[in-house]
């Protein structure tokens, strides 16, 4: 459960929209469950992967070349 001060009552968490507001009157109350609460690792990740994958790009547009000239 979660207080709304604005509302002076208090809401079961699944009850707040999906960015955390107050179903009634749009108070931010809590972090929308699972989207949102994503853990700065996951974002390391993401950047490494989009490195990598972009490198291997690279080097395969060089083949690609080389095999052209
Ligand atoms: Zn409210």
């Amino acid at each position: 459960m979660t207080w709304c001060e604005a509302c002076d009552r208090d809401f079961d968490l699944g009850l707040l929209t999906e960015n955390g507001d107050c179903p009634a009157c749009g108070n931010w109350l809590a972090d929308p469950k699972g989207a949102g609460s994503v853990p700065w690792h996951f974002w390391l990740v993401l950047i490494g992967a989009v490195v990598y994958l972009g490198w291997r790009a690279l080097q395969g547009i060089y083949w690609g070349l080389q095999q052209i000239g």
